[in-house]
């Protein structure tokens, strides 16, 4: 597995357990809400805001009558606060600082090869249709005088990844933000994923990838160890 860390696991939030319990005995407040849950192989940190679930649950029950939907039947009663509290989870990436996440755990190292984490899970969300789009990412960097804690590159897609984005975008804010605090010889990202936008609406045939890319410094000047990335990551 590609996660070394509790922080980085994209875990769908099972809202099964959490009837009311965003809201019990807690004052509205501007600050994140955590709450903890243990599995025995993981652990999850939601963060919910009680404005926000509310604020957004009230115009999702205006989606639901919208669409022709009975609001108050009882499979959807809840759904609502669901859908609230499951959009700041796959947007909680707006409130973190991926530059500070890197800077945190730099380390001083005279290797000078290339460093490559592949197959990281991408889970985004569309910003033209807010549908989810997902598929692996393979981020390398050559690093000159400091290497980061491997942990914190699937971290780093994952801050990304969870806001509305262009996988464009997504992929070179990955490079930029490793490129800026790093400093490294260079940066290489690749993302291939699916988009429910195109898969779902047809525009798209089933299994079909989009592939993007993005590569700085001896990536782009050096065609030998852009290729050798290429390979590796086939
Ligand atoms: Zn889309």
């Amino acid at each position: 597995m590609p996660y070394p860390s509790e922080h980085s696991s994209i875990l769908h939030p099972d809202f099964s357990t959490s009837g009311g319990d965003g809201q019990q005995g807690r004052a509205p407040s501007v600050g994140n809400l955590s709450a903890e849950k243990s599995h025995a192989g993981y652990r999850r940190e939601d963060h919910y805001d009680d404005i926000s679930t509310d604020l957004i649950g009230r115009n999702v029950k205006r989606i639901l009558e919208s669409v022709g939907e009975d609001a108050e039947r009882e499979g959807l009663l809840q759904t609502p606060e669901r859908v609230a509290k499951a959009y700041q989870f796959l947007t909680q990436g707006y409130a973190q600082d991926p530059r500070a996440i890197l800077t945190k755990a730099l380390f001083r190292e005279d290797y000078n090869e290339m460093i490559l984490v592949k197959d990281i899970d991408v889970f985004s969300l569309c910003e033209h249709h807010m549908l989810p789009f997902f598929g692996k990412a393979h981020v390398a960097y050559i690093p000159d005088g400091q290497i980061v804690g491997l942990s914190k590159i699937p971290r780093i897609v994952d801050v990304f990844a969870r806001r509305l984005q262009v996988q464009e975008r997504l992929t070179m804010q990955i490079r930029d933000a490793i490129q800026d605090v790093l400093n490294p010889k260079g940066v290489a990202v690749v993302i291939e994923a699916n988009h429910m936008c195109m898969v779902m609406r047809g525009v798209q045939k089933q299994g079909s990838l989009t592939s993007t890319s993005s590569v700085s410094g001896a990536f782009m000047e050096n065609p030998a160890t852009r290729e050798e990335f290429m390979r590796m990551i086939r």
